[in-house]
């Protein structure tokens, strides 16, 4: 069965500007319905990291923090910490460069609560008991939230291949020691350089896998004992231990997938996906730049179907004319897969295959044009 997605092309005229499309794309989406007075909702964003400047723009969010607030909901803009060294790595940080970029609680109407806490370690473990996850470490305040609202900017991912709501979700809701736990399959990649023999990791790590070597004086890794933790890239200060990103892509999308279904876990009721299909840029609002979009603003996909939502939106930018200078390279046609022709590593279904498989929604939809 095919899921509905409703869908407005950024057409906009002085009796219907934007909020007023957005409205429309809520309420045909049934939001309204979903809500009971009083829910406290999560509008997952992303609030972009120190030197983006594609990330969305908070004046975009308005039309649906206030109907969310209209139908009874307290809404609040939520994010969780990440793991790389940025100014989103911490709730103080994080929280500033939200300000910085306009996430203003009095202008929108909702504050921005970082969802796992201080440092990320608010965090709860939900069962899921998975392919390759057990329990996945969702950020406590999306975990505890009534209502869960995935705001997506539509684009490509260094890593995943393409950003959307079902890594607005599976990674964007964990918790730091949650995001390790889809990145790492194979032990900590260590710079020896930078290892001061300090011993903080080894403490750190339950299973003893970590010493430090007698003929080199540094750290090292028994990979028989490591299982992945990912506890001993917490604890060390001086970046010597970090996460392989390249490694498993195929493995870390179904990891991704599971948190997904771990923070779907935590809901009564239906989540809601709201992408904007705009700048759509190569890489993720995290990487501190805005390069030039591959294709022209396309328009906002709105569904109950987080799959569905991902797979249309990602057949429109392929279908879109290719627009250079960008990272796309020359020769690329309408219909070719922009993403993946940038991003030559990730796997043709992008995960989306395993997300269905999952039973996370269908990648069959029917493109509602409002
Ligand atoms: S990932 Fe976990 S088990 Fe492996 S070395 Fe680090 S702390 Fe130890
Ligand atoms: S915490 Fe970092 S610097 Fe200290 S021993 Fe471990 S790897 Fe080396």
């Amino acid at each position: 069965m095919s899921a509905n997605v409703y869908f407005w092309n950024l057409r906009a005229t002085q009796k219907a500007p934007f909020e007023k499309r957005m409205r429309s794309l809520l309420k045909a989406a049934g939001v309204e319905k979903l809500l009971t007075e009083g829910d406290l909702a999560a509008v997952k964003i992303h609030f972009g990291e120190q030197g983006v400047t594609g990330f969305l723009r908070p004046l975009w969010l308005k039309g649906i923090i206030d109907t969310l607030a209209e139908a009874g909901a307290r809404p609040f803009l939520t994010d969780a910490s990440t793991l790389y060294v940025g100014q989103r790595g911490e709730a103080v940080s994080h929280s500033m460069c939200a300000a910085r970029h306009g996430w203003d609680p009095l202008v929108l109407g909702a504050p921005v609560i970082i969802a796992d806490g201080l440092k990320g370690g608010d965090e709860v473990a939900v069962p899921v008991n998975g392919k390759h996850i057990e329990d996945a470490y969702i950020a406590s305040a999306v975990a505890e939230a009534d209502f869960l609202v995935s705001v997506n900017h539509f684009k490509g991912h260094e890593l995943a291949g393409y950003g959307g709501a079902l890594k607005n979700i599976g990674m964007g809701c964990a918790s730091k020691k949650g995001k390790m736990h889809q990145h790492f399959s194979t032990g900590p990649e260590i710079t020896v350089d930078n290892c001061t023999a300090c011993g903080t990791c080894i403490k750190a790590c339950k299973t003893g896998a970590l010493f430090i070597d007698e003929a080199t004086e540094k750290i090292a890794l028994n990979a028989e004992l490591c299982v992945g933790c990912g506890g001993c890239f917490v604890a060390c200060r001086f970046n010597a231990l970090n996460v392989n990103w390249k490694i498993g892509v195929q493995e870390f999308l179904e990891r991704m997938m599971e948190y997904t279904q771990g923070v779907f876990a935590t809901k009564s009721k239906p989540c809601l996906h709201i992408n904007f299909v705009m700048d759509v840029v190569p890489d993720c609002d995290c990487v501190g730049f805005t390069d030039a979009p591959i294709c022209p603003d396309i328009g906002v996909l709105v569904s109950l179907d987080p799959v569905a939502v991902d797979q249309a939106s990602l057949d429109l930018v392929n279908a879109a004319q290719p627009l250079y200078p960008s990272q796309l390279p020359f020769g690329i046609t309408p219909g070719q897969d922009k993403f993946r022709a940038i991003h030559t590593h990730v796997p043709e279904s992008m995960g989306l295959d395993y997300a269905q498989a999952l039973g996370l929604g269908t990648r069959e939809y029917t493109l509602i044009s409002l």
